[in-house]
């Protein structure tokens, strides 16, 4: 089956879907995206995903996107032309084409675009085994809670974490507490099993993973807290781990090279993790 991507309105092959060269998205990373885990044909935690959305477009003064109802319908008519069962549908809204000037054109119309492919889910080895994550200086901006297609720090980190054998890279802010992954969002568990993760204030993306585990969490009864936490604190923890879409709930058992507690992902960290698939499976 060829694959088919949505673009401003039309359904095109995936291998001629392209973007006009003024687009604002291309030009000045002035647009937002959302991707969103197809699992079993559902969508996972769509409303969530298009609450974020909203809050993403009405930050950047982007008006006029396509609203939820229709945009459903084009989210779940990519994943039927793909046929896609177990993914991720991508969708990306931009201010739109219009000739260059930073200043919001007068004249532009936000331009949508959406493509699906087939991924596995996590490969179960992964989480088995937990992952390892490097730190490093988080030299992004200060609007991190706006999802925006502006992501060549997290890129930059990315790639170093993938040059040090490295699943994820953990950022830190200037007072040495970690903000979050580049793709994922950073926890720790201490002392008699109380769950820690960063507030979602400005410096990280509020992940709907990350929201989907709270409400998890709430409902179980587990400690739990939101505050900052130093990669000091992350390296003497009993357990760490990171949330995503395309994560899951996956164990860190390894902070730069550092073992965390004995360097085996932790029972409270899989419980966690078996409740999050429990919840995507609902
Ligand atoms: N933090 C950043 C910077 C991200 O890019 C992502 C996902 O792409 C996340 C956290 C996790 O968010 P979600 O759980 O919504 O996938």
């Amino acid at each position: 089956m060829s694959r088919i991507a949505y673009v401003d309105g039309v359904y095109r092959p995936h291998r001629d879907a392209a973007v006009h060269i003024e687009d604002r998205g291309y030009q000045f990373a002035d647009g937002v995206y959302e991707v969103i885990a197809v699992r079993g044909g559902k969508l996972i935690d769509e409303e969530l995903h298009l609450v974020r959305l909203r809050r993403s477009l009405a930050e950047l003064r982007i008006d006029g996107a396509l609203a939820d109802a229709p945009l459903k319908v084009v989210l779940r008519e990519v994943i039927r032309r793909n046929g896609v069962v177990n993914g991720i549908v991508y969708l990306q809204i931009t201010r739109g084409i219009a000739p260059r000037d930073h200043a919001f054109p007068k004249a532009a119309r936000p331009v949508l675009t959406v493509t699906a492919r087939r991924a596995r889910p996590t490969n179960p080895k992964v989480a088995e085994e937990g992952i390892d994550v490097i730190t490093i200086p988080d030299i992004r901006w200060q609007r991190c809670d706006i999802k925006t297609i502006a992501l060549v720090g997290n890129v930059l980190g990315k790639q170093q974490a993938r040059e040090a054998g490295a699943y994820e890279a953990w950022m830190v802010d200037g007072k040495g507490h970690v903000t979050e992954g580049t793709s994922t969002n950073a926890w720790i568990v201490i002392g008699d099993n109380l769950v820690v993760t960063r507030p979602a204030e400005n410096a990280i993306l509020n992940g709907v993973t990350r929201q989907a585990l709270i409400a998890i969490i709430r409902r179980e009864g587990y400690e739990f807290t939101e505050r900052a936490f130093t990669v000091a604190e992350a390296k003497t923890a009993r357990e760490a781990f990171l949330t995503s879409t395309t994560s899951d709930v996956t164990p860190v058992v390894a902070i730069d090279g550092h073992p965390v507690a004995n360097g085996v992902p932790g029972l409270l960290s899989q419980k966690l993790r078996a409740d999050y698939l429990a919840h995507v499976a609902e």
